[in-house]
Order: structure tokens, then sequence, then C-alpha cells
């Protein structure tokens, strides 16, 4: 069978695997198969295959059963960075690219402000290392803490920090706040794209049955998070510090009641994402 041959019997097989992006995802599958990139596929369109379909019949079911292409080829690109990403994991999102995006702008107003004055910034529960790994490698200078309370979570990050030559980034275990305050770290910039997901939102079954849950959800309200580290970011970020936060698009109003609430003298802004969707938030410890 050629390449083409199996883009057309997987076309027809994939058609009701209710994904939109069947028909990319199928090339990228079979140029995984084949062990080449997918922009090579296209040259060796009329090549046979050089794989037994039946030793990948069973991702591919998977596939059309709702598991995310990413965990199939254990990869996302992150901030034109390749991720390793597999179940213990979030799959990173395009939002969170743009957290990264007003995190480095932010880093450059600060230096340019404080002269060369080295910074420190955490990242909290890290999943994969996409936010860390990559403003570590975008800011050579910055000492970068990321923590996260799943040891295979941080496993993962190990290996992307790896494999993607990344000095800048220590890794620590636990929750929250607790690895940060028991290394006795204090920070410039506080990180944190934490579960958000209310309990009970329903959610894509794709996102539901295959990505952690402890990566996805925050409670009741889906606030969890924002509250623990309100209450007590002074054990772990300096007077004059940052605090960054990625939040669920319906969450701005229910964000800034807190915001108010625990930050009555703070400066504080929202940011839409490309989408036009309230995404980010910004606090500045005056
Ligand atoms: N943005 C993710 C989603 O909608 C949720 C990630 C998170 O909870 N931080 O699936």
């Amino acid at each position: 069978m050629t390449v083409n041959e199996l883009i057309q019997k997987l076309e027809y097989y994939l058609k009701n695997s209710n994904n939109v992006n069947y028909l990319a995802d199928i090339k990228i599958l079979i140029a995984f198969f084949m062990k080449t990139s997918l922009a090579k596929l296209y040259a060796i369109q009329n090549d046979k295959i050089n794989f037994k379909i039946n030793d990948y019949w069973q991702q591919l079911t998977a596939y059309r059963n709702g598991k995310p292409i990413q965990y199939i080829t254990n990869y996302q690109n992150f901030y034109g960075y390749d991720f390793y990403v597999d179940y213990n994991v979030l799959i990173p999102r395009y939002e969170t690219e743009e957290l990264v995006d007003n995190i480095n702008i932010l880093i450059d107003e600060i230096s340019l402000n404080n002269g060369n004055k080295s910074l420190t910034l955490i990242d909290i529960g890290t999943g994969s290392g996409a936010i860390a790994i990559s403003l570590g490698l975008e800011n050579p200078d910055l000492t970068i803490y990321a923590s996260d309370i799943s040891s295979e979570a941080l496993k993962v990050a190990k290996r992307n920090i790896k494999q993607l030559n990344c000095k800048n980034v220590t890794l620590l275990e636990g929750d929250i706040l607790e690895p940060f305050i028991k290394n006795n770290v204090k920070a410039d910039i506080l990180v944190c794209n934490p579960p958000y997901i209310p309990k009970d939102q329903s959610i894509s079954h794709r996102v539901k049955n295959y990505e952690p849950h402890v990566a996805l959800f925050g409670d009741v309200d889906g606030l969890y998070f924002y509250r623990e580290i309100f209450q007590n970011w002074q054990k772990i970020v300096k007077k004059d510090g940052i605090l960054c936060f990625e939040h669920g698009y319906d969450q701005k109003k229910a964000l800034e009641k807190l915001v108010k609430e625990y930050f009555p003298q703070q400066e504080y802004y929202f940011k839409k994402d490309i989408n036009k969707k309230w995404r980010m938030l910004f606090i500045n410890i005056l």
C-alpha cells in the first residue's frame, strides 16, 4: 500500500471520529508511523508505506475514539519549541503561549528599569514545563524554579529540560506554595496556569477522558488555586514582585472580585487572548 492509498483508507476510517482536524491529523500520524517529517511525506506520497498497518491499528482506533493526537505522537510544539508530552501532563495550549509572550515583555521592561539585576521567577504547577522552559530558553539570565505536585509530571518536565538543553530551570516537587517556602525561594515574578475548570463543568470528551484531572479542575468554582496563592503570596514573592496568571474565559468577573478583596492596595489588569477572550491576570505588588 502507498502513502496516498493509506491516506484515503484512513480518511474513510476516521471520517466519524468527531475531530475537525482529522484530515490534517491523518498525515501527521502517517509521518509519525513512517518516522519521517510531515514536510517530507509529500515527497514520498507514492512510495510504499514502510510499516505494518496492523501494528498501528490500536492507536488509530484510540484516535478515532477521541485520544488527542499529542498523546499518540508524544509531541506538542509550544512557543517554537518541541515538547515531549504524555498522559501525565496537560497538552500545552496556544492561549498559554500568549501568557509567555506577555511575561517576556514584562521581563524586558523590568530589566530595562533595574539595570541588569538578576531576576527569579517561579512557575507553580509546571506540568510538561512548557511555560518555565520556554521562558528559561528565551531569558538565559533568569533563575527559574518550577513546581508540580505530580512526580510523574516532573519526570516529563525533566525530560524536556534535557531535550531542549535548558540550563536555568530547577524543578521542585510539592503542592502550590509549599515547595518554594520549604526551599526558601523568593521570586520577582510568580507565574501560574492553575487547574481552573469548575468541578462540574461539562467539557469535551477529548479533554475529560484523556488529560490529567489534577491539571484541569480547580474545585467547585475553579478558583481554588487563585485563592490559595492570593492568601499566601507574601511567603514566596518579593515586595515589588509581579503575579501572572492564566484563567478561564468566563472567570474575569469572579477573579476581579477576589483581587479587590485580597489586594486592595495593588495595581492589576486583565488581558484578552487572540480569540478576544479574557484570559490573563497580572497583579503588580507596589
Ligand atoms: N485551558 C484548558 C482547557 O480549557 C484548561 C487548562 C487549565 O485548567 N489550566 O482545557
